[in-house]
């Protein structure tokens, strides 16, 4: 089996497989209101076609951890099945989505039994004036809807993300850890990065990791958890001395890119060796044009190889990605 190893040394062990570029939420640091052209029918992957390069991912390339995201991939048709035929893999990787949970609550048992292990629910507020603000649509009992049905499925630990705003939702960080705690949810902050389609991102404007502690430590104690961090994005506190958590995953202010293990493939089988990332090695094509699985393969071994050592947001040189974080998978 190779390796999906890069020139630093970093092995990516982890695929994030986006579903779809599509999503029926406008969160404003994300899309535009109007949403964007959406990737043509003809160039996403089929549902085999995804299973096939997952499973060229898992059985030759040493990949042990499959999430899969957007776009939003609730609205992918075949979701239960893909998951479904992910698990029957070998060997069987870890299977986590990404999801704005909005209809959850209606198959997140389906889905638990087809084999999904976890969720990652986003929700950047629990306020019903501000998620409408945030998000444009007046969702927020539906996203509550499938946060308590992943838990009831057994789809733990299920984590919250949330993105601070300044002005909007930054003072609701105390209040959002509050009820993440209650219910038992692991709540983590991620820094906003420079994805949106937009391109309306500024350093002054987000809300940086020491923004987010001085707003934490008003109402709680946080002491450096325990376990060690490995590869998790998310630097993990005790609250309160636990046993509940919250992480911070400052992307942009406190960089991991050298215990980086990710590699995402999108909706229309480009293979990104960072979310970054200024270009993209094509998987779709040699697909469709009969390559087999270990010319495939090598190709995802190069696309990796390739990988820089950071994604570089702090250089003066940085130029934003061409696609946005819901076309890459975030
Ligand atoms: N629709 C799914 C969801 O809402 O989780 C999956 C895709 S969404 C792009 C994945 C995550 O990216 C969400 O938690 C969202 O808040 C986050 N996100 C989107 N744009 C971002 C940005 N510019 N900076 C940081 N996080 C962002």
């Amino acid at each position: 089996m190779s390796a999906l190893t890069d020139t630093w040394g970093r092995v990516a062990t982890d695929l994030r497989v986006s579903l779809t570029d599509r999503c029926n939420l406008r969160c404003n640091y994300c899309m535009p209101a109007e949403g964007l052209d959406w990737l043509p029918d003809d160039t996403v992957l089929t549902d085999d076609e995804v299973i096939r390069l997952v499973d060229i991912a898992v059985s030759r390339l040493g990949v042990t951890e499959v999430r899969f995201t957007g776009g939003e991939p609730l609205v992918r048709r075949g979701l239960v099945d893909i998951v479904r035929r992910t698990a029957a893999l070998t060997p069987r990787p870890e299977i986590s989505m990404t999801s704005n949970a909005l209809g959850l609550s209606r198959n997140a048992q389906a889905l638990a039994d087809a084999g999904l292990d976890r969720v990652n629910i986003s929700l950047d507020t629990i306020r019903p004036d501000t998620f409408h603000e945030i998000t444009r649509r007046d969702r927020l009992h539906d996203v509550l809807a499938g946060l308590y049905a992943a838990r009831d499925a057994g789809l733990g630990p299920v984590k919250v993300n949330a993105v601070l705003l300044r002005g909007v939702n930054d003072d609701q960080a105390p209040e959002l850890l509050r009820w993440c705690v209650q219910e038992g949810f692991e709540l983590r902050f991620i820094e906003q990065m420079p994805l949106d389609a937009q391109h309306a991102w500024s350093r002054t404007e987000m809300i940086t990791a020491d923004e987010i502690f001085a707003r934490l430590d008003q109402e709680f104690t946080l002491t450096p958890a325990a376990e060690p961090r490995g590869s998790a994005p998310a630097e993990l506190f005790a609250v309160d001395g636990g046993p509940a958590t919250v992480g911070v995953i400052a992307s942009v202010t406190r960089p991991f890119c050298g215990d980086c293990d990710r590699v995402r493939l999108t909706a229309d089988g480009q293979v990104r060796n960072c979310l970054f990332a200024r270009e993209e090695s094509d998987l779709r094509g040699p697909l469709r044009d009969g390559a087999s699985d270990a010319e495939i393969a090598e190709r995802w071994v190069k696309a990796v190889v390739t990988k820089l050592p950071g994604h570089g947001i702090n250089d003066p040189s940085f130029l934003q990605p061409a696609r946005p974080m819901s076309a890459i998978g975030g």
